[in-house]
């Protein structure tokens, strides 16, 4: 009988191997990591750089509070972010993990208020199609109906707008750049029907992941957020956890976008599964107003900082920067678009088609031309992942629904190491 409680534990495969773009299970069986479980391995498994990078650190210094120290691989990965951010970014709080920097990111946005002497901004808003994370705070804010019922009322004041969803969200014969323009002007309204003087932040993923398998927004649609946030007062957070760190083909997804936030997120593919890491880097205005103000920002957990997960992230930035991992993801994506299209382009089930750089969701429908997707009931897309790893290939189920609407998603996201065979 197994112990382990949460997802996983009894039933499932035992991992005992990592290589390359390959897990192996105690059967010795190999299972080609399709979506680097939840688009986290962008390296593959059992990379010699990054293991004797965390080695090196293991025999040097394994932990050291960070309310008494701080590290030198904390230290180094902060720089080596900021040296590649977004314009006007310039400070790294460093956790353990994606729902760990959205809480920090939530926090900060609303102790910058408090600082700046804007007591009534406390209210989020965010996209229906949004995953954010599952701690209370993140969880508030993110629009997966299914992940928040059991838990509702949540702690952070949040609504939901509609996302930028072009494939179900367009209108007949309305342009991709003024479906963008409208989409967005949903924020503006909504800012304006609650106040804006209460309103504290939009937060967005650039792509989205977990819920819709790798939707971009349409272009122009980020520029106009960036324009309403700014005429409102209101910060914009970018949750990259899941697209950013090289894996939509530029190191953040919004650099795509012509956007910076004024706080934004990274996890997954910033530990490359070697190490839980994650953080919250935000802009110096922020970090500013707070050292100013207070003097700190009133947050912290036991291992954030750590300098075993700070020399994993660093080890992974550097490779992902100096082996020109971020061209080959363009290459590679690209080629895997094209392999996709040929192969279910005109497929009766397959509705669309998306994503950007190795990034990439297949949508489930029931019927191509009007869009119906299957019954939710039938969980289409967990019994696709279970056919695909009884075939040897690991890919990210997605079910969601979005104003009413279900839909079955299929998220890929290899290794940017990824070879042309596999
Ligand atoms: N934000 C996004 C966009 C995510 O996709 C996820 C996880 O899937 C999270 C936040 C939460 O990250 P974690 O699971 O590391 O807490």
């Amino acid at each position: 009988m197994s112990h382990v409680f949460g997802r996983g534990g009894a039933g499932l495969p035992t991992a005992v191997r990592g290589e390359g773009c390959y897990l192996y299970d105690s059967t010795g069986k190999a299972y080609l990591d399709g979506s680097g479980g939840a688009a986290v391995s962008c390296l593959g498994h059992s990379d010699p750089e990054i293991r004797a990078a965390i080695h090196a650190q293991l025999d040097q210094l394994a932990f050291a509070h960070t309310g008494f120290f701080t590290s030198e691989p904390a230290e180094r990965l902060a720089d080596l972010l900021i040296e590649n951010a977004p314009e006007g970014i310039e400070r790294v709080y460093l956790l353990s993990g994606g729902s760990e920097a959205i809480e920090a990111a939530l926090k900060l946005a609303r102790q910058y208020f408090l600082e700046i002497g804007q007591r009534d901004r406390h209210r989020v808003i965010a996209r229906r199609q949004s995953y954010h994370g599952n701690t209370l705070g993140a969880l508030a804010a993110g629009g997966n109906a299914w992940r928040r019922e059991k838990y509702a009322p949540l702690l952070v004041e949040t609504s939901h707008i509609a996302p930028c969803f072009a494939y179900r969200e367009r209108a007949e014969g309305e342009s991709l750049a003024d479906y963008g323009q409208r989409a967005a002007n949903e924020l503006e309204t909504e800012i304006e029907r609650l106040g804006p003087e209460t309103v504290m932040a939009f937060i967005a993923e650039p792509v989205v992941g977990a819920t819709a398998g790798a939707v971009p927004a349409v272009n122009g649609y980020f520029a106009r957020i960036r324009e309403i946030c700014d005429r409102h007062g209101v910060l914009l957070i970018l949750d990259e956890v899941m697209c950013g760190m090289g894996r939509t083909g530029s190191f953040f997804a919004c650099e795509q976008e012509g956007v910076a936030p004024d706080i934004v997120t990274i996890a997954k593919g910033l530990g490359a599964g070697y190490a839980p890491v994650g953080a919250m880097l935000c802009s110096g205005a922020i970090y500013n107003a707070i050292s100013d103000g207070s003097g700190s920002f009133q947050h912290g957990h036991t291992y954030h900082g750590h300098p075993l997960s700070a020399a994993a992230g660093h080890a992974v930035v550097s490779a992902i920067l100096g082996r020109g991992l971020i061209a080959r993801v363009g290459t590679r994506g690209a080629q895997l678009e094209t392999t996709l299209q040929d192969a279910f382009g005109q497929h009766p089930y397959v509705g669309d088609l998306r994503g950007r750089g190795l990034f990439r969701g297949v949508e489930l429908v029931a019927d191509r031309d009007s869009k119906r997707s299957f019954d939710p009931g039938r969980k289409l897309h967990a019994k696709v992942k279970a056919a695909a790893m009884e075939e040897g290939l690991i890919c990210y189920p997605a079910g969601g629904t979005v104003d009413g609407r279900h839909g079955d998603h299929i998220l890929l996201a290899p290794p940017f190491i990824i070879e042309d065979a596999q």
